[in-house]
C-alpha cells in the first residue's frame, strides 16, 4: 500500500465518477454545443451568483486568463509573496499578460487591506507600473491551507473599489475554506470580480477548473482561453466528473481536514520536529529540527511507502485527500509514532 500525501491532485476517479463520465452527453464545446459542459458552467455560475462561468483544463490557465482579463501589458498585480500565480505558474503572469507582481509580505499567504493600500502605485505617477488587480488565494497553498478572515476580504474589496482595481480569487481550494468556515459560494461571488475553482484538487476529478465572473469581465474569457490553447471539443466527459464531484465530494472534505488535524497533532509530539504550522484544512506544513537530515527523513518515510513533499526552505508538506483512506491514516499515524 502506497500512501501518497504529496498533494490532493494524486486522486483517481472513483467508480461512481467514472460511471457518470461514461454516461455523459457530449458535443463540440468550441461551438458551445456540449450539454454537460454547459450544465457544469451554469451550475457553478449559479452557485456563485455570477452571470458567466467557463470550463478550463487547469487552474493555472483559469488564473492566467483572469489576469489577462483584468490587466494590460505593463500593469502590476498585487499578490502575496506565497501566491501560486507568482511562484507556481511558470512565470505566466509576465509571459502571457506582460504584467509584474508587487509582492506583499503577508502572514501564511494572507495580508491586510492596509498592506494592499501601501502596495498600490499612485496612478498619476507615470514612473511606476499601473496597479490594476489584487489577487488572493483561499485557502493558501504555500501558506499551509490557511483560510482568510472574510472581514478582511471585505475591507480589501472596499480598497479595490476606492482605487479602481479588479479583485480576483484563486479558489483552487476554496471548497475547503467554505466547508471549514461554514461559508457560501454566494458570499464570495458578491465580493470578487472573478473566481477560479479547481475540480481536480480536493474534489477528486481527473482534470478541470472553472472561472466565474459577470458578463462584462467575462466577455473576452472564451477568446483568451482559445488563445491559450484551451478550447476543447467533446469535453463533457470531464465536465460530468465535475458535476458528480459537486454532488458527492464537497461535504466530505471535513474528513480530510480531520485527518490533517490528527497528523498535525501527532507531528507536534515528535522530538525531531521543530514546528508544525496551524492546521486549518487539508494541508500540514512542518519543519524538522536543524540537526535532522531532511533527505534521510524523507527516505525513511519512502522506505515505508509514504510519500510527502518538500516545499523548500526546510519546510515539508503533507496533503490529505479523497484517496487517503481511513486504513492508510491509521497506518501512517502508527508509523509516525515510531519514526
Ligand atoms: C493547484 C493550484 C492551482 C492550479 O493548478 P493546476 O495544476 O494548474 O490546475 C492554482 N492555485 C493554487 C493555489 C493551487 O494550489
Amino acid at each position: 500500500m502506497i500512501i501518497d500525501l504529496r498533494s490532493d491532485t494524486v486522486t483517481k476517479p472513483s467508480q461512481g465518477m467514472l460511471d457518470a463520465m461514461m454516461q455523459a452527453q457530449v458535443g463540440d464545446d468550441v461551438y458551445k454545443e456540449d450539454p454537460t459542459v454547459n450544465a457544469l458552467e451554469e451550475r457553478i455560475a449559479e452557485m456563485f451568483g455570477k452571470e458567466k462561468a467557463l470550463f478550463f483544463p487547469t487552474g493555472s490557465m483559469a488564473n492566467q486568463a483572469a489576469i489577462k482579463l483584468h490587466t494590460n501589458p505593463g500593469d502590476q498585480v498585487i499578490c502575496d509573496k506565497y501566491a501560486h500565480i507568482y511562484n507556481y505558474e511558470g512565470g505566466g503572469a509576465s509571459f502571457n499578460s506582460g504584467v509584474s507582481c508587487k509582492l506583499v509580505d503577508g502572514n501564511r499567504g494572507m495580508f491586510t487591506a492596509n498592506q494592499v493600500l501601501e502596495a498600490i502605485n499612485p496612478p498619476d505617477f507615470y514612473h511606476s507600473p499601473l496597479t490594476s488587480l489584487v489577487e488572493i488565494e483561499n485557502t493558501t497553498n504555500k501558506g499551509g491551507g490557511a483560510c482568510w478572515d472574510f472581514e478582511e476580504i471585505l475591507k480589501i474589496r472596499k480598497t479595490c473599489d476606492d482605487h479602481n482595481l479588479g479583485f480576483h480569487l484563486d479558489g483552487a481550494r476554496l471548497w475547503h475554506a467554505l466547508v471549514a468556515k461554514n461559508e457560501t459560494p454566494k458570499q464570495y461571488g458578491e465580493v470578487f470580480d472573478t473566481i477560479s475553482v479547481c475540480l481536480s484538487k480536493g474534489l477528486g476529478c481527473p482534470i478541470g477548473s472553472v472561472l466565474v465572473g459577470d458578463e462584462a469581465i467575462m466577455r473576452n474569457a472564451i477568446r483568451i482561453r482559445k488563445i491559450f490553447g484551451g478550447g476543447m471539443r467533446q469535453v463533457g466527459y470531464l465536465a460530468a466528473a465535475g458535476l458528480y464531484a459537486l454532488d458527492n465530494n464537497i461535504e466530505r472534505l471535513n474528513e480530510d481536514h480531520k485527518k490533517a488535524q490528527e497528523i498535525g497533532e501527532e507531528l507536534t509530539k515528535l522530538p525531531i520536529i521543530k514546528t508544525v504550522e496551524p492546521v486549518e484544512t487539508n494541508i500540514v506544513i512542518f519543519e524538522l529540527n536543524k540537526d535532522i537530515n531532511e533527505p534521510r527523513f524523507m527516505q525513511k518515510l519512502a522506505d515505508k511507502n509514504i510519500k510527502i513533499i518538500g516545499m523548500g526552505g526546510g519546510k515539508l508538506r503533507i496533503v490529505t485527500h479523497l484517496d487517503y483512506t481511513d486504513a492508510m491514516h491509521d497506518e501512517f499515524l502508527s508509523i509516525l509514532k515510531i519514526i
